[in-house]
């Protein structure tokens, strides 16, 4: 599996800035390899790892909370890489671009979690990279592990990792994700401290009219004892996505009512 970590430490080289292909090229190439959406894919229902990752469908039709999230993240990626004194500059072409692709109910929500952003955003600290993919070898019997932290900051000698979340409402947070972003920040930067926070939006209409906050920031602790236990959990996933993978078969079961593989798993 090394040769799967020089594979894609060298794609990575390559992305040029273009980071939103990370995912498709890693797809595109067939390059072994284990995700965080991946994991909690195959531990949601098999089938729909199977739908997703072997037949490699996409749900039919196309959520709308994929695409928004998605231009959510991309707006918020651009204000980060802007240097503060330009943000207005960003804010304005982010508006327009709303404006000229989105109507309705996905433009508002768009327009107000990008107002809330701007009043929630990390000012004051330096920023180190934003969408920033990774790869790292976790086992020598497992495909790498790859990622895309959304935002690293740093203030003295606190670093931060921020990761983005959208949805009509606030969710619980999965300790995986954080585990192998803060074992990846490690691994990179042994001695400094990490601070980790889920920043979560909520799609809201109208912000005069909200009965409940539109934007939850919760930070996460991470202790030493994290990474063995989601490493133990990586390994249950990958013996159920290599069984998956060799006998292309897989049960269905899951919480179908929140599955956007719905439609298409029934046919
Ligand atoms: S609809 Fe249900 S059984 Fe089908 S892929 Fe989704 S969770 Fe699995």
């Amino acid at each position: 599996m090394t040769d799967s970590v020089k594979t894609i430490e060298v794609l990575i080289d390559n992305l040029d800035g273009d980071f939103d292909a990370f995912a498709e090229r890693l797809k595109a190439e067939q390059i072994p390899h284990l995700s965080f959406s991946q994991i909690t894919t195959v531990e949601a229902c098999q089938y729909r790892y199977y739908l997703q990752y072997v037949l490699g469908l996409d749900p039919e039709p196309l959520p709308d909370y994929f695409t928004k999230g998605k231009l959510f993240h991309q707006m918020v990626a651009a204000f980060y890489r802007t240097e503060t004194g330009k943000r207005d500059d960003v804010r304005t072409r982010a508006f327009q671009v709303l404006a000229d692709d989105n109507t309705g109910e996905s433009r508002r929500h768009l327009e107000n979690a990008y107002l809330v952003h701007i009043d929630h955003c990390w000012q004051d600290y330096e920023v180190i990279s934003v969408e920033k993919p990774f790869v790292m070898a976790v086992d020598p019997a497992l495909p790498p592990c790859v990622g895309v932290i959304d935002l690293v900051l740093r203030k003295d000698d606190r670093i931060i990792l921020v990761d983005h979340k959208t949805g009509r409402d606030f969710y619980p947070h999965d300790e995986l994700q954080m585990s192998i972003y803060v074992e990846y920040m490690r691994r990179m930067f042994q001695d400094a401290s990490y601070e980790f926070y889920y920043d979560q939006y909520r799609w809201v209409n109208n912000l005069s009219r909200i009965r409940k906050p539109a934007f939850q920031r919760s930070g996460v602790r991470i202790t030493s004892c994290n990474w063995d236990s989601a490493l133990e959990r990586i390994r249950r996933a990958w013996r159920l996505i290599a069984r998956i993978q060799e006998t292309k078969q897989a049960p269905r079961y899951g919480e179908c009512f929140r599955c956007p593989y719905r439609g298409t798993c029934r046919r």
